[in-house]
């Protein structure tokens, strides 16, 4: 082959496009009029006649892998550039459909405990996560230097007076009984914080919903219903609920709300550690020494209060073992968690 056909030849095969720019090169350099392709045909003029055969078909061939190869890198553009030039876009083809994302699995749980919630008339209340003292502990009987203080070491950003990072929502409830009288009937999703080491089961951030109901003649049965209420409709009719007493600063009388296993339906197994129960809820009704420090007269009026992890009831219903899991951010494991958006 004729050298200079041949290293035009090598030169299309070697040639790199792919921008809509080195096209146009590719274009003018080997395909047009003014082309080296085309410079090539001029010379066969030259060339003895007993040769001319040969070269042209030599010719030919190279005039053929132009066009293939200008072929070949409007394919490739057209399939590696999704929008294409716009000779290139069929707008009438249905979309392809991205990835839409999930909702993460707190968000999840938190509209499902909202939604059973306002279906019995509690609406929903909201307040600072950045606290001071009073709203946080004093309020809610915890005296200063009481030992149940020491259970929810946080995270001070001052001191003196004392703000810090709020420990439960129980501080929405103190904001909310002082902001008017009687009835109060909401619940308090939001996130707060402890000063504690992360691990698969505690964590310096997590997620609470508590619940406040203070009327006339509020009772202990008020509190139960309420919470059957909410245990059977989120983790099902079969659900049972037992009330453990317990110690809380702010209620008296108090207790912790468990549920039958959902795993082992109550014969035994580790998630429950072999005692048929989990644990899902602190509650009691309202102590009267933090219904009268928000100003409500306890002659007068009773209440209930209850509150529980998102991430305990999320454990729960998708048996997600390890806390750290929610805020790590992993896309396989948010990815699970597909919801109709
Ligand atoms: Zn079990």
């Amino acid at each position: 082959m004729n050298s200079k056909v041949e290293s035009v030849l090598k030169e299309i095969e070697n040639f790199k496009a792919t921008t809509e720019k080195e096209l146009e090169e590719f274009r003018l350099k080997f395909i047009s009029k003014k082309s080296v392709v085309t410079e090539l045909f001029s010379e066969l003029k030259n060339i003895p006649n007993d040769q001319k055969k040969a070269f042209g078909q030599q010719l030919n061939e190279v005039k053929q892998a132009a066009q293939n190869k200008f072929k070949s890198i409007i394919d490739n553009l057209n399939s590696s550039n999704e929008s294409g030039s716009q000779s290139h876009v069929d707008l009438t083809l249905p979309p392809s459909g991205g990835e839409i994302g999930s909702l993460h699995p707190l968000t999840i749980i938190r509209a499902q405990i909202i939604e059973i919630f306002e279906r019995i008339g509690f609406n929903v209340s909201d307040g600072p996560e950045i606290e001071d003292d009073w709203h946080n502990f004093t309020a809610l009987n915890f005296p200063e230097n009481h030992p149940a203080r020491e259970m929810q070491d946080t995270f001070f950003i001052e001191r003196n007076p004392d703000m810090l990072l709020r420990t439960h929502t129980s501080n929405v409830q103190a904001r909310l009984m002082k902001s008017g009288t009687p009835p109060f009937r909401s619940i308090m999703p939001g996130r707060v914080f402890r000063n504690e080491a992360i691990s698969a089961r505690a964590h310096c951030v997590f997620h609470q919903v508590e619940g406040l109901y203070v009327a006339e003649d509020v009772s202990f049965v008020d509190l139960k219903q309420t919470i059957y209420h909410f245990a059977k409709e989120m983790f099902g009719k079969e659900t049972q609920i037992r009330f453990r007493p317990s110690y809380f600063p702010f209620t008296e009388p108090s207790a912790e709300v468990d549920i039958s296993c959902q795993i082992c339906k109550g014969d035994g197994c580790q998630l429950c550690k072999y005692t048929g129960w989990v644990e899902i809820a602190g509650s009691g009704m309202v102590d009267p020494n933090v219904l009268e420090n928000c100003g409500i007269d306890s002659e007068k009026y009773t209440g209930f209060a209850f509150g529980m992890g998102l991430e305990r009831i999320a454990q729960l219903k998708y048996q997600v073992n390890d806390l750290r899991l929610y805020t790590e951010n992993d896309v396989r494991f948010l990815s699970q968690f597909k919801t109709g958006l």
